[in-house]
């Protein structure tokens, strides 16, 4: 039976994604050959790889406006330090809203000045900080804007002038955003968009070419660019997968459809956190993620009880991050409502038995 699963990432993926990637590994497009044994300079994988770039920046609106699509690796942690490595001359601002957000400040030190613009850490990150200043020196301005460990999100973006650099790993493809408000977005793959082994950038190229560092070749941004994402042996299967999944989320209709579900979703799980009395949200309300609630028992005698009727009921990977405690749900895109509502039920039934 497959399960309801609720993993933080890598996690579920549409199961018809699942299904043609699969084939893919055995015969690729009927060719006699699988996708991971062609060559990236074939004509079958090249054609793959300009259809994800032109499918992620289509979803995000962002075609025509200047940006670049790249497939990278090494992870959104690469990424902390590659942001920093090509932007950050003097200084640059972080807003602290959790520990991905804490990984990328420490990296981005080994290049210039950082400022913490704003924090969340004296409430061990439950919420989204507001009301500051955004100084106009600096090179650019860097947010986490779902963190995926704390269960926030954050809803509004500054309007500025200072270029503002977003780390999307968890949110990317959920929700609409005016995403041409930043310069720089990245995110890996392995919550929206496919399996782990790739993380997708969107850059403006007008915002390179200030630093005056060297840069290695493999963290250089416009080394990538000019070889149309290819420069060296791209992750084949990770980048073919996540076509799959743009390719579905174009078809179900594109992000301003997944908006719709994934609104549902947290609906319905926030209002039986909020009902029932056997559970605590842990994020501010206000700044709650549409992709990860987080919640504890008020009773932790109960747990025992809980976890064991999710595992009856099929549930998995409800644990929380160690730094939180409790439970974590995550919905991302091709969570169903079926799953979310298999949940809601297990927590309903709780309170029945309890
Ligand atoms: N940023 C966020 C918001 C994340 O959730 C994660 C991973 N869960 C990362 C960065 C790190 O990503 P990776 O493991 O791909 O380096």
């Amino acid at each position: 039976m497959k399960k309801h699963n609720f993993s933080a990432g890598p996690c579920i993926l549409p199961q018809e994604v699942f299904k043609e990637a699969s084939d893919a590994i055995l015969n690729y497009n009927n060719s006699g050959l699988s996708i991971i044994e062609i060559s990236h300079r074939s004509k079958d994988f090249v054609d793959i790889m300009e259809e994800a770039r032109t499918l992620a920046l289509e979803l995000l609106g962002l075609e025509g406006k200047g940006y670049k699509a790249l497939f990278l690796q090494g992870g959104a942690s690469t990424q902390f330090l590659m942001a920093a490595y090509n932007l950050l001359q003097s200084k640059a601002g972080y807003v602290n809203t959790g520990s991905w957000s804490e990984k990328a400040i420490k990296e981005a030190k080994l290049f210039g000045e950082v400022i913490e613009i704003a924090s969340s850490k004296d409430a061990n990150f439950n919420y989204i900080p507001k009301g500051y200043e955004v100084p106009a020196d600096l090179d650019y301005l860097h947010y986490t804007s779902n963190n995926t460990i704390f269960g926030t999100q954050i809803k509004d973006f500054p309007t500025t002038n200072v270029p503002l650099v977003c780390d999307m790993s968890s949110d990317i493809f959920s929700r609409q955003l005016d995403f041409s408000k930043f310069s720089l977005i990245y995110a890996g793959a392995q919550k929206n968009m496919g399996p782990a082994g790739t993380t997708l950038v969107l850059i403006k190229e007008d915002l390179l070419g200030k630093v005056q560092r060297q840069v290695p070749s493999m963290l250089d941004y416009q080394v990538h660019i000019g070889k149309g994402s290819m420069f060296n042996t791209p992750p084949v299967f990770a980048v073919y997968t996540s076509m799959l999944t743009l390719r579905w989320l174009k078809k179900l209709g594109g992000i301003e459809a997944i908006e719709e579900v994934n609104e549902k979703k947290a609906k319905l799980i926030y209002s039986e956190i909020d009902l029932n009395p056997l559970f605590k949200g842990f994020a501010a309300k206000e700044d709650r993620s549409n992709m990860n609630a987080t919640f504890t028992l008020v009773n932790e005698d109960l747990k025992e009880t809980f976890d064991a009727m999710c595992v009856e009921a099929g549930i998995n990977g409800v644990n929380g991050h160690r730094s939180v405690g409790g439970y974590r749900a995550s919905m991302y895109n091709a969570m169903t409502m079926e799953s979310v509502a298999a949940l809601v039920d297990v927590m309903g039934d709780l309170e029945r038995k309890a």
